[in-house]
């Protein structure tokens, strides 16, 4: 390799946000090099699915994600689920994700957060997907369900913010840690810990974008093009080379996508 592009693994191209520049910013990426980028699909809005159908067939660098969000549980629904299956029958994606628990906003009953959470684990092990996950605050849960249900495929917990005791409950189960801008926050240490800390072989880069401008562009919008700031801040925390945080990233993705 040697010369590997960056892997954003998780970004919500289908995001209004992105309506006047989505095909420009995606084009940008790829002329920058990138290997891949990871768009999220939201299993509760028609507009994304179709969306990130239109998404998926403009590049061939471009995956997506699809599933049920913690933060929609309570609107869960059978219409709900043939649409995600329907999504999913029609292809490729990468995983189900990203699905999980969300008790930090606790926008959604937490008993609906988790049967829609469970659902989508038995969703991925019936078509052999591997699982994204956002979990804020409930990690533990997430594991325990996860245990349970004895997931036998890959997962990653997405923009991962929990504790170091955590991220090596996570990273011993073989599962991997993926980091958003996050980690360039000056207030983020402890997060900065957890990330030298975790193997380069259970990490990836994201940028959550739209949201979570890194450093310095801090509240502004976000796009893909800044996981190259994530890159270098894992890079410097690490102590190693871009360059090695590139391959690795795009060996772990391969492992990830290609089962
Ligand atoms: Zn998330
Ligand atoms: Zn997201």
């Amino acid at each position: 390799m040697g010369h590997t592009g960056p892997v954003d693994f998780h970004c919500h191209l289908d995001d209004p946000s992105f309506d006047n520049d989505r095909w420009r910013i995606i084009d940008r990426c790829l002329a920058a090099g990138f290997s891949r980028l990871v768009t999220v699909a939201d299993a509760y809005e028609e507009r994304s699915l179709a969306l990130t159908a239109e998404i998926l067939g403009y590049r061939d660098a471009l995956a997506a994600v699809a599933g049920a969000h913690p933060h929609q549980a309570d609107g869960y629904s059978p219409l709900i689920e043939r649409r995600l299956l329907a999504f999913l029958d029609r292809g490729p994606v990468l995983a189900i994700g990203e699905v999980g628990l969300d008790f930090h906003y606790d926008f959604a009953a937490r008993e609906n957060q988790e049967t829609v959470f469970r659902r989508q684990v038995a969703l991925a092990r019936e078509r052999s997907l591997p699982l994204v996950i956002h979990s804020r605050q409930a990690e533990g849960l997430v594991l325990k369900i996860l245990d349970q249900e004895k997931f036998p495929l890959p997962v990653v917990f997405h923009c991962y913010t929990g504790d170091m005791a955590t991220a090596g409950e996570i990273v011993r189960r073989g599962y991997s840690l993926s980091f958003s801008g996050i980690i360039t926050f000056r207030k983020a240490d402890a997060l900065r810990a957890v990330v030298a800390a975790t193997p380069l072989s259970h990490l990836f880069s994201e940028t959550d974008s739209p949201y979570l401008a890194p450093e310095p562009e801090r509240g502004k919008t976000n796009t893909p093009l800044a996981v190259v700031r994530v890159v270098e801040a894992i890079a410097a925390i690490k102590n190693t080379g871009i360059q090695d945080v590139l391959d690795q990233v795009a060996v772990n993705y391969r492992r990830f996508a290609e089962r």
